[in-house]
């Protein structure tokens, strides 16, 4: 086993994978209503491919951990199928998928038959009118139906994930959070970050961690949960006392770059040592060109070499990277 160490010392052991560059929301802050110029089929990994690139990271490169993401991951069709072959490969590596969960209610079942462990959920409000005003979709009944199935299915503890938005739902923190509380979801608010497809993100009017915590502050008592942070990015705080708690993810204001254990894989088989990475290292055109499993794991050991030690958003050479968040794999 040889881990994927950079030259600052950090091993990644969290893979997240993308499975695909297609949504069928359309989040105002991550693309535009129209839609992107989608991933050409023949540049996007087969189930083949992709269950290959998981066997050498989990088994090769000591990663422990793998993600799956989009894009929206439950679009891909063979996603159960992946699950089960990752599943097989090893026992022990732990599972889960980022989603918006239009459609988990129905396959909830089978992805948990098939080896997932968790889901994450990305959900920013309960309101089902600003539910539509952000993703541009009435969709909001699917996605509490999606987390009810998740829970359901084994597939917990069910976490949320939020992005609050000036003047949409940043005033809508403690709502959300007393959802969540009422059906055991852990709920996380997530920084919005450069990221966006029309590169809209400004540093003035995001809503920040500290504006976060202010607004959940005036309806529950936040007190900083025992545990370490480790290399878990949310910074926990226990809700009116606990046990329940809740999480905020300074990714801008407060990065936690020095701690990161993650590493990505795009669509299109690209390795990303970092989401703000300008570089990626192409493991599909290897593979298609026939290289060995050892080349491969060679090939993204050198990848992760060159992880910058932070993403630099506040340095004034920032640059936003070519892809968005979407087709990165959030
Ligand atoms: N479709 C899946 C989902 O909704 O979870 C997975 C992909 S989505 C890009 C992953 C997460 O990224 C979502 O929680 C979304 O809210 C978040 N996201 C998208 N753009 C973002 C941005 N600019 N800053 C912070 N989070 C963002």
């Amino acid at each position: 086993m040889q881990p994927l160490i950079d030259r600052h010392g950090r091993v990644a052991t969290d893979l997240r994978v993308s499975l695909t560059d297609r949504c069928n929301l359309r989040c105002t802050y991550c693309m535009p209503p129209e839609g992107l110029e989608w991933l050409p089929a023949d540049d996007q990994l087969s189930d083949d491919e992709i269950v290959r690139l998981i066997g050498i990271a989990v088994q090769r490169l000591g990663v422990k951990e793998v993600r799956f993401t989009g894009g929206e991951p439950l679009v891909r069709r063979g996603l159960v199928d992946i699950v089960g072959r990752v599943r097989a490969l090893d026992p022990d590596v732990e599972m889960s998928i980022t989603t918006n969960a239009l459609g988990l209610a129905k396959t909830a079942g089978a992805l948990a038959e098939a080896g997932l462990n968790r889901v994450n959920v990305s959900l920013d409000t309960v309101r089902s009118d600003t539910f539509q005003e952000i993703t541009r979709r009435d969709r909001f009944t699917d996605v509490v139906e999606g987390l009810a199935a998740a829970e359901a299915a084994g597939l917990g503890p069910v976490k949320v994930n939020a992005v609050l938005l000036r003047g949409v739902n940043d005033d809508q923190g403690p709502e959300l959070l007393q959802w969540c509380l009422d059906r055991g979801y852990h709920l996380r608010f997530i920084e919005q970050m450069p990221l966006d497809a029309q590169h809209g993100w400004s540093r003035d009017s995001m809503v920040t961690a500290d504006d976060i915590f202010a607004s959940l502050a005036t309806t529950f008592a936040l007190t900083p949960a025992r545990e370490p942070r480790g290399s878990a990015p949310a910074e926990l705080f226990l809700v009116d006392g606990g046990p329940a708690t809740v999480g905020v993810i300074a990714s801008v204001t407060r990065p936690f770059c020095g701690d990161c254990d993650r590493v990505r894989l795009t669509a299109d088989g690209q390795v990303r040592n970092c989401l703000f990475a300008r570089d990626e290292s192409d493991l599909r055109l290897a593979m298609r060109g026939g290289a060995s499993d050892d080349a491969l794991a060679d090939r993204w050991l050198t990848a992760m070499l060159g992880k910058a030690p932070g993403h630099g958003i506040d340095d004034p050479t920032f640059l936003q990277p070519d892809r968005p968040m979407s087709a990165i794999g959030g």
